[in-house]
């Protein structure tokens, strides 16, 4: 039996505190729905769980520009279901209702969906290696079972997918985050957040250790007329994306004022090429340009054997999301 020290935080600066700078030693827990898993298969092993949870972050306000911010231990069911999220950024409701159950989105919180780690099934088997779990160990999915694993951005080192529907919204939506630690605070841009695995795949993220994540911020375009999150999946719920696809589309007639595609589940991180996509501004909304773009945005796409069927998935995926979008 592991012993664990449990204290709840006081304020952002005493969690951050409390978090030291040994980033094997504490976790900070949301609804823990992924970390309690991760301790009970011992893939995680800290000695001190910090509680955030009763500090002041989880409100959903207005910023001065226009946009909004969301609390980082606000519950997903409560950032989907809010008013201003479900009128304004329709896009990132949607995405947030396909993940997981309702159980689970009662518990878990922004900051954590935004940090849970990857599916992949030998992360999660100690006994088998892993250059996430392990560095230098070695990676079991490249000649193992490899459906859910990624086909772009990958690396010799980890093919690892993330399974977050929330973050690819918040990727098309250009979210921000924000963090917070014994260094002061920062803002990253969702696409800099996540990190792809190359050789350190163990190193996910852009934050430091004993940084917090304090919210996220919605840039005040919403895409609120032309969206739509199409996820891709073996059941009709409870489960993670095989491919997911976040389209946003701005329309003056059938021109395209602006375009984002962000893609789940193909990548180590919300997958979206902002110069792409600025080559359709101008262009007609057309199946034949939507397939042009999934064409261009898959380019160098590479499977591993039983994640091959991803390929043709994800591009028919981009098509249809956006034809959606255009005909909502
Ligand atoms: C059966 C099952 C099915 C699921 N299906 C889906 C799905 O389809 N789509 C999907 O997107 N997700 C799915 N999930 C994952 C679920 O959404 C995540 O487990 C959840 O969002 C994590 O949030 P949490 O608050 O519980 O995080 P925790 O488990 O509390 O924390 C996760 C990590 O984040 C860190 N952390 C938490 N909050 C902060 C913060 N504010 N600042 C810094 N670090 C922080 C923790 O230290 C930990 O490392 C599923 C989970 C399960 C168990
Ligand atoms: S894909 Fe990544 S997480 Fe999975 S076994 Fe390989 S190194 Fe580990």
């Amino acid at each position: 039996m592991n012993n664990i020290s449990y204290n709840r935080a006081e304020s952002v600066k005493n969690a951050s505190e409390q978090f030291g700078t040994d980033k094997e030693m504490s976790r900070f827990i949301g609804g823990g729905t992924n970390l309690l898993d991760l301790m009970k298969y011992r893939v995680e092993n800290p000695e001190h769980l910090i509680d955030i949870n009763h500090l002041d972050l989880s409100e959903v306000e207005n910023t001065d520009s226009g946009g909004l911010i969301l609390g980082a231990t606000r519950t997903n069911a409560d950032t989907a279901y809010h008013e201003e999220v479900e009128k304004r950024y329709p896009l990132l409701s949607e995405a947030m209702l396909s993940a997981a159950s309702a159980q689970l989105r009662n518990m878990a919180t922004n900051g954590g969906n935004l940090l849970q780690r990857t599916r992949c099934f030998y992360f999660y088997d100690t006994a088998t290696p892993c250059n996430k779990r392990e560095p230098g160990s070695g990676c079991s999915a490249l000649e193992g079972f490899n459906r859910l694993h990624a086909i772009l951005g990958e690396s010799e080192h980890c093919i690892a997918t993330h399974p977050s529907d929330m973050a690819v919204a918040l990727a098309a939506l250009n979210a921000t985050v924000h963090v917070d630690g014994t260094s002061g605070k920062r803002s990253i841009p969702i696409l800099e957040f996540h990190r792809l695995p190359g050789d350190t795949p163990h190193i996910e993220t852009s934050l430091e250790p004993g940084e917090i994540i304090t919210g996220i911020e919605l840039p005040e375009k919403g895409f609120a007329k032309n969206y739509h999150y199409l996820k891709v999946r073996d059941r009709p719920s409870y489960a993670f994306a095989l491919v997911s696809v976040a389209a946003a589309l701005e329309l003056d007639n059938n021109t395209i004022k602006d375009i984002r595609v962000a893609l789940g589940a193909v990548a180590h991180k919300p997958w979206r090429e902002p110069s792409v996509e600025k080559e359709f501004i101008g262009e007609d909304a057309t199946i034949g340009n939507f397939e042009k773009l999934a064409a261009k945005l898959t380019e160098g796409a590479t499977g591993y054997g039983d994640n091959d069927f991803k390929i043709p998935l994800i591009k028919k995926s981009i098509v249809r999301a956006l034809t959606e979008a255009m005909n909502k």
